[in-house]
């Protein structure tokens, strides 16, 4: 795509955060710290428009101005700044999917979390946990060992451990045993799984792509899409006013449809409600992400000791983002099956958020029949795949060709049927 050249003025050096720059302005008791983005005022045109600023959202615009060096950007968001689903989620990362389409995609964003920190000079407290599979049924270990052997096609680490090996890792799960009305039959162990400060990844994105020229616009929702006479994408509408752009990226996780349906297009997603909850902190119990496949619940211990929780989707279509009671005890329920002593915990907090999710449980990073106007949607464990989908994002739209890690990933496969079948793979019901 074409480019029109950022003035030298709207971009600036970004303030090194250190050891040593925290200490030089803790000496002037920290006033002088550099903003971590402006708040530049909106201007009519742009050669990008991205809408929302969530995780791929801000990394699309980071990947956009360091990759291709496109910056006459704007991201346009209703709220605030990283205050959507990148906000909402249970910060596992992970890349043990099934299909030949999907393991090198999230391996690759797997090792782009990896090295974010130092890219983005900001501390994501990126932890390499392990996620430990608490298998219950045979049939899920049927599924798992498929799994395993074609992760190790592509380079990422899963492999089967005994019940013995299981609870030594985890003394706190008692329950399972022989006589339970699910006994564990197996485990496996996923080595690069890992967890990360979701805020800093939004906040880490943002700062670098706003030195880079981008423009980040909080409180600017966007209304309706526009579209020329020629039919091609034109812009959009928001309170402020019409805004010009020939590209335009809809990244509003959960709201897609709302968007695109303002110019006509349908697409194959729906919105469901995904929520968690969070106990009390208390001692470190567990050093591993806990995944529950068979009874749908998951867990981790945050670095203030409060245990993290998550559970299955409720089913129902929803823009809900709170949690329904059912949904809630449904998971509750299932981890005091395998943890029976959690019983004793106070929850401190609950919350949801809404996820727009494909037939095949996919994401679509595409451009669509309108010209100009590209989607990335359908996340449903997105968080692990902002680097890699801002990344594949970008160069979409500064080639105007598929990135190879999203081909799979594009609107077609829903006209021929190639769906990448990773239902198995979430906590989906
Ligand atoms: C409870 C829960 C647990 C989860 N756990 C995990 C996990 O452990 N691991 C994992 O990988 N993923 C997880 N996810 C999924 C993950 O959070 C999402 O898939 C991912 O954050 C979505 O991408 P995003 O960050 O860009 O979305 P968001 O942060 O939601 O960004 C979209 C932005 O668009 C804005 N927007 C919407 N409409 C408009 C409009 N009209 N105009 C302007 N702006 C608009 C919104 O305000 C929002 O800020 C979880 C999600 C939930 C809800």
């Amino acid at each position: 795509m074409a480019r029109t050249p950022v003035s030298p003025a709207l971009t600036r050096s970004m303030q090194r955060y250190s050891l040593f720059s925290l200490l030089r302005h803790g000496l002037s008791h920290h006033r002088h710290w550099q903003q971590a983005w402006r708040k530049p005022k909106l201007r009519p045109h742009y050669d990008v428009i991205i809408i929302g600023a969530g995780g791929h959202g801000l990394a699309t615009a980071h990947y956009l101005a360091l990759n291709h060096g496109i910056t006459n950007v704007a991201v346009l968001e209703r709220g605030w700044l990283g205050g959507g689903n990148i906000a909402r989620n249970t910060v596992t990362i992970r890349s043990n999917y099934l299909r030949d389409e999907s393991i090198p995609f999230y391996v690759k964003s797997v090792s782009l979390f990896e090295s974010l920190t130092k890219e983005l000079n900001i501390n994501l407290m990126y932890s390499k946990r392990t996620m430990v599979d608490v298998v219950q049924t045979s049939s899920k270990m049927r599924d798992l060992r498929r799994r395993m052997l074609n992760m190790a096609n592509h380079g990422s680490s899963y492999e089967p451990i005994s019940i013995e090996e299981l609870r030594r890792r985890i003394p706190s799960l008692t329950g399972g045993g022989p006589d339970a009305r699910l006994p564990i039959v197996g485990a496996m162990v996923h080595t690069d799984a890992a967890v990360c400060r979701h805020d800093a990844v939004a906040w880490g994105f943002a700062r670098s792509a706003d030195h880079m020229g981008v423009e980040l616009h909080e409180n600017t929702p966007v209304q309706a899409l526009l579209r020329g006479d020629d039919g091609r994408i034109a812009g959009v509408r928001t309170p402020f006013g019409v805004i010009q752009a020939p590209t335009v990226a809809v990244v509003v996780s959960g709201h897609t449809t709302t968007l695109t349906e303002t110019v006509g297009l349908r697409l194959p997603v729906k919105t469901i409600n995904l929520s968690a909850f969070v106990s009390e902190p208390i001692k470190p119990v567990i050093d591993v992400i806990v995944n529950c496949p068979d009874v749908g619940v998951y867990l981790s211990q945050s670095d203030r000791g409060e245990l993290i929780i998550g559970g299955a989707n409720d089913p129902g279509q929803s823009f809900r983002r709170d949690i329904k009671q059912h949904v809630f005890e449904d998971a509750v329920a299932a981890m005091l099956d395998l943890f029976p002593t959690f019983g004793r915990l106070k929850l401190m907090r609950q919350w949801g958020g809404t996820l727009d999710i494909a037939h095949d449980a996919s994401p679509i990073v595409s451009g669509t029949s309108i010209p100009g106007l590209y989607v990335s949607a359908g996340w449903w464990g997105g968080f692990k795949a902002v680097p890699a989908g801002g990344y594949t994002l970008a160069h979409l739209i500064a080639t105007g060709e598929p990135h190879p890690l999203i081909r799979p990933f594009s609107l077609d496969r829903f006209r021929h049927l190639d769906y990448v079948l990773e239902s198995g793979t979430t906590t989906a019901r």
